[in-house]
């Protein structure tokens, strides 16, 4: 199985080169080459920061088309707590719930009824591990996945849960099929996500070998057609929810480390911040924390980039519908089945190393110093890398050259000119031989053949 698959693609007649995504990738792990964007797979952890950035929408999120439910005999609706906050004035997720099942899906089994459970056993874990804390939250997969190829020393602080996504499909399935008795590949599982990350952890998950869920759609495609089949008549309404506050809160940064129950957290938003946390952490200058719920999003899964509102507007939402409900409708013991832990440790993937080896390695950091010292220092992203030193480390890996400068290259074409003019003086001075009239014309080939690929390669 391919391990660095990723839900972000180009569409390549919108990229202009502009060098925006380059400049805000976390992972440096896009290039413009030839004047388009191109994503290394596994440098991407799907943050889905430069669709965001992107101001020509050439950034495309890859996700499932709601027509996956024609696919299946018996389909369930995931929703993701975010999707609740996408609607005004809603004070009961009966609403939304009862929605679904007249959009076309046979069942729905809430992702916040499953947090629920997560937010159980990770109390107990937390509680019982108390002198290894802190722990990182594993629920959003673009986490997991920076800290495993830039945090190798933070791996064993990884919470080691699934994410209730997982937990909500594993429920889900179980009980679709004893309900229906048809077999496992007749149903359908399917997540209503905020953000593409969630395709990619289904395709290539992590602490698990198999995920549960078969087809990844996003809210913003969802969010127009449950519209027309809201009712407010409460009365009307098949009560569907099983989640409380801690459950749903799950949606907002912040809300995950409320069902852990303890003052001593940390809770980070937004991919830059998440950085500076994990650093802090790695240079042991965080402490006395017990938990550390970190998101990519700005504001938390309601901040993903497959959601329509504001994610500010809709953390507010979330609070309103929190208002109404009980702390948890959800528990451990009704569920004795349900394994809520990973099956095996996330392992650490070195693909920023340099070298095979760590003298290899050593050898290789020592040679993008040079290099970067080289280089002007301006990090203004022309060689379509987005800082000089991630030039250094392209030459050093094969795959760019120092000419990829602009600065470099305006130096080595203006000693070219210099050399040509030198020689075209020289063949119009009077006294030359044949001979070596000759062999300053061929020099004089060569270096204008140089000088016009050299153009064409960089412009
Ligand atoms: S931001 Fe990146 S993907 Fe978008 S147009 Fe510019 S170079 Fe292309
Ligand atoms: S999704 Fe995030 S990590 Fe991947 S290329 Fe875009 S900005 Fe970089």
């Amino acid at each position: 199985m391919n391990k660095f698959i990723r839900s972000v693609r180009l569409d390549e007649d919108a990229c202009r080169g502009c060098i925006n995504c380059i400049k805000h990738c976390p992972t440096q792990a896009i290039r413009v080459h030839n004047g388009k964007a191109h994503i290394t797979d596994k440098f991407c952890i799907d943050c889905g920061r430069c669709i965001r950035y992107c101001p020509h929408h050439a950034k495309i999120p890859d996700y499932d088309s709601l027509n996956v439910i024609n696919n299946f005999k018996y389909t369930v609706a995931l929703p993701a707590p975010s999707l609740y906050a996408q609607y005004n004035n809603l004070t009961n997720v009966d609403i939304v719930l009862n929605a679904l099942l007249k959009l076309g899906f046979d069942d729905v089994f809430e992702v916040s009824a499953a947090a629920e459970l997560v937010s159980e056993a990770s109390r107990a874990y937390i509680e019982a591990h108390e002198e290894e804390a802190p722990f990182i939250s594993t629920a959003c997969p673009s986490i997991v996945r920076l800290v495993r190829v830039k945090f190798p020393s933070l791996i064993p602080k990884l919470l080691p849960f699934k994410p209730p996504v997982e937990v909500a499909a594993e429920i889900a399935r179980k009980r679709a099929m004893e309900k229906t008795g048809l077999a496992s590949e007749d149903i359908g599982i399917i997540f209503i996500s905020p953000c593409p990350s969630k395709v990619s952890y289904v395709k290539a998950p992590l602490g698990i070998k198999k995920s549960q869920i078969d087809n990844v759609v996003a809210i913003k495609e969802v969010y127009p057609l449950l519209l027309p089949h809201m009712t407010h008549d409460e009365n009307s309404l098949t009560p569907l929810s099983a989640s409380g506050r801690i459950g749903i809160g799950w949606g907002n940064s912040g809300g995950e480390a409320a069902g852990i129950i303890t003052d001593s957290y940390l809770a980070a938003d937004g991919i830059v911040n998440v950085l500076r946390v994990l650093e802090g952490l790695e240079d042991e200058k965080i402490h006395g924390l017990k938990f550390i719920e970190l998101n990519a999003c700005n504001g938390g899964c309601v901040g993903g980039v497959l959601t329509v509102e504001n994610a500010y507007v809709a953390e507010s939402k979330t609070k309103r519908i929190l208002r109404y409900l009980p702390v948890t409708q959800s528990h451990l013991d009704s569920y004795p089945d349900v394994r809520v832990k990973w099956d095996s440790l996330v392992e650490y993937e070195p693909v920023f190393r340099l070298g095979s080896t760590f003298k290899e390695s050593l050898h290789m950091m020592k040679t993008v110093e040079e290099l970067t010292k080289r280089f002007p220092g301006l990090d203004c992203g022309s060689c379509g890398a987005p800082t000089c030193q991630a030039l250094a480390e392209d030459i050093v890996r094969g795959e760019a050259t120092v000419n990829d400068c602009t600065y470099v290259l305006r130096d080595y074409i203006n000693r070219l000119s210099d050399e040509i003019e030198l020689l075209a003086n020289a063949v119009n001075e009077n006294g030359q031989s044949d001979e070596s009239l000759k062999t300053l014309q061929e020099n004089i080939g060569r270096l204008s053949v140089e000088l016009e690929e050299l153009f064409h390669s960089t412009f």
